[in-house]
C-alpha cells in the first residue's frame, strides 16, 4: 500500500547545520559561523539550562504542571486567560493547532509569496487548499492591507508575517486593524510575530479585546534561544475557549521544554542583550554590507547579492554560512542572520571580499 497522494507537498527547505557544511567541506565545525536559521547566537540562557538540568530526573512522568505553569505565565504576561494561550511544540505547532482548529477539506489559506513555507505546509497536512499573496521587491516587499486585500478572496486563513522572514518588513498596527476589519467575519487572520521581540512596534495581542477573528503566534526560537526544544504558542480570541482541548496534540510540548521555557521568560536580561545586539547588528549590516538590505524588524537583513547561490557558496568556504533565498524565489537574496558582534563583523568582512570577487568574475 502507498500514503495518500503526497505530491502537493513540499518538504520543508532548513537552513544548513555547521556539522552538516563542515563534513560536506572537511572542515572543522569550529570554523564556521552559521547564519543561515535566525538562531540566537548567544546560546541558551544559563537559567534555562538550568532549568533543564533540574527537569531531567523528572521526565519519566508526562508534563502537566509544567504546561500549566507556563501557559499561566504566558497568560499574565500578555494580560488574556490562560484559555488563550495555546501552548505548542514550537510555533510551527501552534500553527497545526489553528488550522486544525479552522479548516474543513478544501477549505483556503493566503499566504505571503515570498514567505515561510511552513503556512501552506500546515494547510495542506490539514487537506486545505493555499492561494498566495505577492508582497513585490519592487514595493521594497512593503505590507499593507491593500497588498494583502488584492488577492483576498474569502480565505479561511488569512496569514501576516511581522517581522517578515525572510524580508524582514513589518506591517503597521493601524494596518492590521485595517486587514482584521476588511475581511470576512469567519476569515482569521494569523499574525505571526516569530520575531516579534526584535520588533519596536507593539504587538498584535492587544488587538484580541477589540477583534475576535485574529490569532498570534510566538516562539522560544529565536529571542529565547531555545530553537532546539520545540516550544511556542499561540494566542487566540476568548471566545475559543474549549478549542484546545479539541486540537493539541496530548504532552506535544515536552517537561523539559516547558520548564526551559519558564526559566527563559524570566530570564529578562538575556531577552534584553539578545534584542540589543541584534539591533545593533541589522544596522551594521545595512551601513557595512557592499549590498543593498531592507529594513529589518527581526534578526536578520535580506541582502541583495546578484547571485545568491555564488555568494552564499563562497562565503560558506570562508566560513559563513548564510541563507541562498532561492527557495523563496529570491536567487538574488541572500538572508543573512545576526550574530554577536564579533561574528557580524566577521560576516560583513566576508562578504564583501566575496561580492568583490563574485563582481569580478561575472560583471
Ligand atoms: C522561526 C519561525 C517560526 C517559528 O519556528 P518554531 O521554531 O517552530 O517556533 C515561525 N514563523 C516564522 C516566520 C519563523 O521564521
Amino acid at each position: 500500500m502507498q500514503p495518500r497522494d503526497l505530491s502537493a507537498h513540499e518538504a520543508y527547505v532548513p537552513g544548513r547545520g555547521a556539522e552538516e557544511v563542515a563534513r560536506e567541506l572537511g572542515m572543522d565545525p569550529e570554523e564556521l559561523t552559521k547564519l543561515s536559521s535566525n538562531e540566537n547566537p548567544h546560546g541558551p540562557s544559563p537559567d534555562a539550562v538550568a532549568a533543564i538540568e533540574d527537569a531531567a530526573p523528572e521526565v519519566h512522568v508526562y508534563p502537566k504542571t509544567s504546561h500549566a505553569d507556563l501557559t499561566d505565565a504566558l497568560a499574565e504576561r500578555w494580560d488574556v486567560t490562560a484559555e488563550q494561550v495555546w501552548v505548542s511544540a514550537g510555533a510551527d505547532g501552534a500553527l497545526d493547532y489553528l488550522s486544525r482548529a479552522v479548516l474543513e477539506p478544501g477549505d483556503r489559506v493566503l499566504t505571503p509569496d515570498p514567505g515561510f513555507s511552513y503556512y501552506p505546509m500546515s494547510a495542506r497536512y490539514h487537506h486545505g487548499e493555499v492561494a498566495e499573496y505577492r508582497l513585490s521587491k519592487a514595493d521594497d516587499f512593503a505590507q499593507t492591507p491593500e497588498t494583502v486585500l488584492e488577492a483576498y478572496d474569502g480565505e479561511r486563513i488569512v496569514y501576516v508575517t511581522t517581522p517578515h522572514n525572510p524580508a524582514g518588513t513589518e506591517m503597521r498596527r493601524e494596518d492590521v486593524v485595517e486587514l482584521l476589519e476588511s475581511v470576512d467575519e469567519d476569515t482569521l487572520v494569523v499574525v505571526d510575530e516569530a520575531y516579534g521581540e526584535y520588533s519596536e512596534r507593539p504587538s498584535a495581542v492587544e488587538l484580541l479585546d477589540d477583534h475576535d477573528n485574529l490569532a498570534v503566534t510566538r516562539t522560544f526560537s529565536k529571542a529565547f534561544g531555545l530553537a532546539g526544544l520545540r516550544i511556542g504558542y499561540a494566542v487566540v480570541p476568548e471566545a475559543w475557549a474549549d478549542a484546545y482541548a479539541r486540537v493539541n496534540t496530548p504532552f506535544a510540548a515536552s517537561e523539559v521544554a516547558c520548564r526551559a521555557a519558564l526559566a527563559a521568560l524570566d530570564d529578562e536580561a538575556y531577552v534584553e542583550t539578545s534584542v540589543e545586539t541584534a539591533r545593533w547588528a541589522r544596522r551594521y549590516y545595512h551601513d557595512e554590507l557592499d549590498a543593498p538590505t531592507w529594513p529589518s524588524g527581526g534578526n536578520f537583513v535580506l541582502a541583495e547579492v546578484g547571485d545568491a547561490t555564488a555568494v552564499a557558496e563562497a562565503a560558506k568556504r570562508r566560513g559563513i554560512i548564510v541563507r541562498d533565498t532561492s527557495s523563496f524565489g529570491l536567487p538574488e537574496c541572500v538572508r543573512v542572520s545576526c550574530g554577536t558582534r564579533e561574528e557580524t563583523k566577521r560576516a560583513v568582512e566576508v562578504l564583501n571580499d566575496v561580492l568583490a570577487e563574485v563582481e569580478a568574475t561575472n560583471p
